[in-house]
């Protein structure tokens, strides 16, 4: 078979912070795409800000907040600097429509943080109209530098709502609403039949109402998912500066490697349990579909990178594939009177924290059902004492907080029904002097996970990536 037969009809191309960082970076990244373009593919774009970007709003918000106008105006005009520095260094005149385009979504941004400085006030939903700027900032970028490519190609950038993408009300993790999927057809398609390749700003979406949200930090994952189940792509790439997904993350684990193929389950635990590389939700959209994920390297294009299918790929040798660790983590442990023998208190538990909207980590409980462990992000735990505090059905509750602990994982779909992989963790675990705090399996078998002390989780997770076989093989120059 040719190869033109074998190309894929339809990619959804995302491009992280790191591959929209400068003018250089941006350039690269429109020349992956111009090259599947060249080859007679379709490609929908969806882009993240300049690296640092969304750190620098959300900054700039807090200190409108507190009453500090000057620096969030500083800050303003140093961001205002690095995007028109990179649209003229990708080539635009000062009067270019990107530029003036620019300009105007800068003053708007300038106004909306003046706005939070007046009634010094900072809600979720004026955070999100705030830190949503850095897609709708760097989405003109990219497609100026798709315009600019030797081929030319027609690029027209278009933000999250603008491209379809329709949310609920949860400011700051707003999730698409069923009718999301064929407004994005009805925005796109056109495009795509005209030959224009849609550059879409990620991370943002918006409510019926027409209000910015956001989906959650990583957001722009989810986004080129979203719009790839709704267009029924062929595959979604996710272009990073990192060889895919590894056994563990390479800024904390050197001999890190790269994994050939996971499947969707596999990859939403990593992301769960810590693995920054993707959002948790991003591989949802693909599953029913079946619409293949790859995690690329934009360094190496040629580099097969991570495919992600239903498939897990599981070889005998290595039943866990990958460790992931989530660091700020606190134990809250619950007992007293109230609690003893009685059967319904976890459902209590858990529907109070469902309410605000808090992510349980992990879950143990005592088979005296004298007392129950949740674990929670530190960030999380005034809230969770807040509403566990609460009368709940008149019982007393003891509350005790244990901070400063980790949550350390082990992920892969082949340790189902192997015997001897706790064993090994344990080992590993013991061999280091490391003490273990809490242990829990998730009933899929995909993953074992554990609490330990915080101060241990660098060692942790070198000596388990080392026991389960996923350092890189030592070569010999
Ligand atoms: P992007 O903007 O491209 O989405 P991110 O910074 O969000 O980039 O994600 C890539 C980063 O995730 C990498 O630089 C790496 O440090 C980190 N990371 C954490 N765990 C893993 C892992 N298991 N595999 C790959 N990268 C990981
Ligand atoms: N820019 C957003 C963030 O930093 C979204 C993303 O990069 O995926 O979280
Ligand atoms: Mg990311």
């Amino acid at each position: 078979m040719s190869q033109i037969n074998q190309a894929p009809q339809l990619l959804v191309m995302k491009f992280g912070g790191t591959n929209m960082q400068d003018a250089d970076a941006i350039r690269h990244s429109a020349s992956l795409v111009a090259r599947s373009l060249n080859e007679g593919v379709k490609v929908v774009v969806v882009v993240s800000a300049m690296s640092g970007v969304t750190n620098g709003l959300l900054g700039i918000a807090e200190a409108a907040e507190k009453g500090d106008i000057a620096l969030a105006n500083d800050q303003i005009a140093a961001l205002r600097t690095r995007h028109f520095t990179a649209a003229q260094l990708l080539g635009a005149a000062p009067d270019a429509p990107t530029v003036r385009e620019l300009r105007e979504l800068l003053e708007t941004l300038r106004q909306a943080v003046y706005g939070v400085y007046l009634l010094r006030e900072l809600t979720p939903r004026s955070r999100d109209l705030i830190v949503a700027f850095g897609e709708r900032l760097s989405a003109p970028l990219m497609a100026l530098a798709l315009t600019l490519t030797e081929s030319g190609q027609r690029a027209h950038h278009l933000t999250g709502g603008q491209a379809g993408i329709v949310t609920d009300n949860q400011f700051g993790n707003a999730r698409p609403l069923p009718s999301t999927a064929a407004r994005i057809r009805d925005r796109l398609t056109g495009l795509l039949d005209a030959g224009v390749t849609p550059v879409i700003a990620g991370f943002m979406g918006e409510t019926e109402k027409g209000a910015i949200t956001t989906l959650g930090r990583g957001g722009t994952d989810f986004s080129a998912t979203i719009v790839g189940a709704a267009l029924h792509a062929s595959e979604v790439w996710a272009w990073k500066d990192v060889d895919g997904v590894m056994s563990a993350d390479p800024r904390s684990v050197p001999g890190a490697q790269n994994i050939a193929q996971l499947s969707y389950g596999e990859v939403m635990e990593l992301a769960y349990f810590g693995a920054k590389v993707l959002h948790p939700l991003a591989v949802t959209p693909l599953q029913d579909a079946g619409i293949p994920l790859r995690v690329k390297s934009a360094a190496d294009p040629e580099f097969p990178g991570t495919l992600v299918t239903t498939d897990p790929h599981t070889d005998s040798v290595h039943p866990v594939k990958a460790v992931t660790a989530i660091k700020g983590v606190s134990i809250i442990n619950v007992s007293g009177a109230g609690i003893l023998g009685v059967p319904d208190v976890v459902a209590d538990l858990f529907a109070a924290l469902a309410r605000e909207n808090i992510t349980l980590l992990m879950v143990s409980q005592s088979s005296s059902m004298s007392n129950v462990s949740l674990v929670i992000l530190s960030s999380d735990e005034e809230r969770t004492l807040a509403a566990l505090g609460r009368p709940m059905g008149g019982r007393q509750l003891r509350l005790d907080v244990q901070p400063e602990v980790a949550v350390l994982a082990i992920v892969g779909a082949g340790m189902r029904g192997t015997k001897g992989v706790s064993a090994k963790l344990f080992s590993a675990l013991a061999a280091a002097d490391i003490n273990i705090l809490m242990i829990s399996q998730g009933s899929s078998e995909l993953n074992i996970s554990l609490a330990i002390e915080g101060q241990d989780v660098a060692l942790a997770t070198r000596s388990v990536h080392s026991a389960f076989g996923l350092d890189a093989p030592v070569t010999a120059n």
